[in-house]
């Protein structure tokens, strides 16, 4: 409970109604939230501040792939108005920023406690109270729990033989030390080559004396928009931001690709581009590649859907590819030609391609010649010895399911989470499993999450968690949770709108079907029925009185 103390402060007292885990975008929107719906709310951090994802990600070259102005929460006008971003993508360092203004204008470190990681969650049957263990051994107890424990929150290295005996100084980008890393006249090696590995090599291959990059799988990549923020564009979206977030509500993505009509040059008016690519002759497909870069490739729809079409697009991207690297041989390794265009999350960079023209990058094809062993001074594969000062993984997450089965969580009869996801994550809308009273996931398998605008995506989680334990206090009932039916059906329909696109493609291994952690059963977990179609399904249940879900007072 909230409490107004004569001095005009609000306080917590009594017990914590709601438990969060996590202090990310989602934690931290998910205190503020309950905080206004007078409910004692506590989070707990495993970091030692907020932020989530810009916290632990401070990798060079670090930066968001939405731009900043709609990569920013709605929930408070006036925090609209009075924030500027000094770039149209906006670099880690300016996000992590923009989250600490948000936790100091509305006061969230109050409630949130750092250091802190969850080990166990369970369910007591007899109180019906969630039950979370830190690490430390603290007990903490409430009836509700959001697990805001992030989709991309658990780095992963891979297991390579001799790992540990390397000598040098070792990273991931998904950890990266708050304390400047000096990477100057070292020897540098990076294993990865996501989104987060082609971010970093530009920025490596710049600050060290020599860059090897160790590439298993080639990438398609496209280049960033690097522009500085025009004042008058920033100060044209806050005149429309209402327009602005009316409009995410009703893009798959969550992105209302407003486009500023007094501030905007006529030069960057996007020009119109058919929809599909095979209407094109291979004459126009030339002049669209010419005229706006690879990026346009993505704007075809049939490049997403139509196999034939996707070869066009992938065999157009590789020509544009091996124009641009100097050497042919490594031309050829870099160019993906495994798997198609719209397989993967796909990846902005900033001089990527160029890097590789530098004399001090060596980029070692890992198909051709696998590591045999990490030494204690370098990367052994099976033709070379790299002598490297620094290793650096840029090797991904265990994405989606990771934090959630890490946390240890039982519920109801003491059952596990890892035993009811042993064949996939079975949720429903991403928000909550059966079994599970009272727990809520946010951005959860099944759920848009990593396919939406993700600052969208966590408001609409939040307020309908929100919304829905206000109607169980409301309503006098105590515990919620949605029938194996509901879960069921909602899996089979997450399923099928995935089925037919690139995403599940047989050719496809992507961290979306947890193809990158071994052993991991190969499941499309986000939903990809576009964000619209998925909040409407979310206001139904909530506007019906959770038909879905069983609501009691036990
Ligand atoms: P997170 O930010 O991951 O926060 C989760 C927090 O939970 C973490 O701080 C973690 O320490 C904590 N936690 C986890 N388990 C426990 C536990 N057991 N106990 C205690 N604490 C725990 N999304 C976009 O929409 N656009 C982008 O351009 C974009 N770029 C990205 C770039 C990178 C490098 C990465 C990794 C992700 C990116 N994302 C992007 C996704 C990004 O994760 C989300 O946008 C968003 O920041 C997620 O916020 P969150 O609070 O849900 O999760
Ligand atoms: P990732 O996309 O999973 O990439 C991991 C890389 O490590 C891949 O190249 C992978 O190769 C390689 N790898 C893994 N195990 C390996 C091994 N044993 N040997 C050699 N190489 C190995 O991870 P990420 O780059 O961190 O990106 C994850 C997600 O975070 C992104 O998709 C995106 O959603 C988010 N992100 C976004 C941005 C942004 O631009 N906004 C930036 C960074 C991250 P294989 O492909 O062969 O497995």
């Amino acid at each position: 409970m909230l409490s107004l103390t004569k001095s005009g402060e609000i306080v917590m007292t009594g017990s914590i109604d709601v438990l969060v885990v996590g202090a990310g975008f989602a934690g931290m929107y998910a205190v503020h939230r309950f905080r206004n719906l007078g409910l004692n709310v506590k989070a707990l951090e495993a970091g030692d501040d907020i932020g989530g994802t810009w916290y632990w990600n401070r990798y060079p070259g670090a930066r968001c792939d939405v731009p900043s102005l709609e990569y920013s929460f709605g929930f408070s006008p006036e925090l609209e108005q009075e924030w500027d971003w000094p770039e149209v993508f906006s670099a880690q360092a300016d996000i992590l920023r923009y989250a600490n203004h948000i936790a100091d204008r509305f006061d969230l470190r109050r409630n949130m406690q750092f250091d802190t990681r969850v080990a166990s969650v369970e369910w007591q049957d007899d109180t019906l109270q969630w039950k979370l263990t830190s690490e430390a051994g603290e007990v903490f107890e409430a009836p509700y729990c959001v697990m805001a424990t992030g989709c991309l929150s658990v780095p992963i290295k891979p297991e390579i033989a001799g790992a540990a005996s390397f000598r040098g100084e070792v990273y991931h980008t998904g950890s990266w030390p708050k304390e400047p890393v000096n990477l100057e006249g070292k020897r540098v090696g990076i294993i990865g080559t996501g989104s987060s590995g082609v971010q970093a090599i530009p920025e490596l291959a710049r600050q060290s004396g020599h860059l090897t990059v160790f590439q298993r799988t080639p990438v398609y990549t496209i280049p960033a928009n690097r522009k500085r923020m025009r004042d008058a564009v920033q100060q044209e979206f806050r005149e429309h931001y209402r327009e602005i977030r009316a409009l995410q509500q009703v893009n798959a993505g969550g992105v209302s690709n407003f486009r500023p009509r007094k501030s905007v040059r006529r030069t960057e008016e996007a020009p119109r581009v058919p929809t599909r690519l095979l209407d094109l002759t291979p004459e126009q497909r030339q002049q669209v590649l010419q005229a706006q870069g690879l990026g346009a490739l993505l704007a075809f729809r049939d490049v997403n859907t139509h196999p034939e079409a996707n070869e066009v697009a992938n065999t157009l991207y590789r020509e544009t590819v091996r124009r641009m690297i100097k050497d042919p041989a490594t031309a050829e390794r870099l160019l993906p030609k495994t798997y198609g265009l719209g397989c993967k999350r796909q990846v902005l960079d900033r001089d990527y391609y160029e890097t590789f023209n530098r004399d001090d990058v060596t980029l070692i094809d890992l198909v051709e010649t696998p590591i045999d062993q990490i030494t204690d001074t370098g990367v052994r594969t099976t033709s070379e010895r790299y002598e490297l000062d620094v290793l650096i993984y840029a090797t991904g997450f265990d994405a989606m399911t990771g934090a959630l089965l890490r946390a240890n969580i039982r519920g109801r009869d003491g059952v596990e989470l890892k035993q009811k996801w042993a064949d996939g994550p079975v949720a429903y809308l991403g928000l909550q499993m059966s079994g599970f009273p009272n727990l809520f996931t946010v951005t959860g398998p099944g759920s848009p999450s990593v396919l939406c605008n993700m600052l969208v995506a966590i408001e609409q989680h939040v307020n309908w968690i929100g919304d829905c334990v206000t109607h169980l206090q409301a309503t006098n009932q105590r515990t919620i949770e949605p029938l194996p039916g509901s879960e069921q059906s909602w899996i089979e329909h997450v399923n099928s709108v995935a089925d037919g696109t690139m995403y599940t493609a047989p050719t496809c291994n992507s961290w979306y079907l947890g193809a990158n952690v071994p052993g991991k059963p190969r499941i499309f977990m986000p939903y990809v029925g576009g964000f619209p179609r998925y909040r409407e399904r979310c206001e139904m249940e909530a506007s019906n009185g959770y038909p879905g879900f069983r609501v009691a007072k036990d």
